[in-house]
């Protein structure tokens, strides 16, 4: 153990920062210290902030968003296409496919990938609710936009064999060269999945 330096009070403030993704142990001292510092400009209103969060943000049971409405301000955007839902593992997949802000489309939020030794089978994920919005019929394509990782092709294939009997195009993302990327640089799983899923110029 490491020698207290400060009350409890500042000592339980580090030790949550510390459990913030990006922040080590080292980084979470010196964000409470700052914090502490700028007491009235910075740590009173991240307080209120934080205490207004916990109040107010849930999980979209449309979509798997979170949001401060449910349903989410994504699914009621009227500028969206309603006809195309974009199928992500996390709620950070879904933020990463807006800031790059080439699709104007709906999402849904399967919370993971089918990983059977982590006992995570359909039923820990949300395909069920996305079986049943492809039901209602308004949905033409499904864009499965999982990670290229075993268990995300995996749950690719699964989704895939549930969308089968609906009327709904099934698309994935494209494995291959990414953009400024230098082909001497790149793997032989992605140089092999580049070349098979070449398109014409
Ligand atoms: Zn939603």
């Amino acid at each position: 153990m490491s020698k207290r330096i400060a009350g409890p009070e500042i000592e339980r403030l580090i030790q949550l920062l510390a459990k913030v993704p990006g922040l080590g142990p080292r980084s979470a001292r010196r964000a409470a210290l700052h914090l502490i510092k700028k007491k009235e400009q910075l740590l009173a209103p991240l307080a209120d902030a934080m205490g207004e969060a916990v109040e107010k943000v849930r999980v979209c049971t449309t979509c798997g968003n979170v949001d401060t409405a449910d349903p989410c301000m994504i699914c009621t955007d009227p500028r969206r296409d309603p006809a195309t839902i974009i199928v992500v593992e996390d709620v950070a997949d879904l933020w990463a496919l807006e800031r790059a802000g080439a699709m104007n489309a709906l999402y849904h939020v399967l919370g993971g990938t089918l990983s059977p030794l982590d006992g995570i089978g359909p039923d820990q994920l949300t395909i069920k609710q996305l079986v049943s919005r492809i039901a209602q019929g308004a949905i033409r394509e499904v864009i499965i936009a999982v990670n290229a990782t075993v268990e995300g092709q995996t749950t690719a294939h699964y989704l895939t064999d549930q969308l089968a009997g609906f009327e709904v195009k099934v698309t994935r993302l494209a494995h291959g060269v990414p953009v400024g990327g230098e082909l001497d640089y790149l793997d032989e799983g992605t140089l092999a999945a580049a070349l098979k899923s070449r398109t014409a110029f």
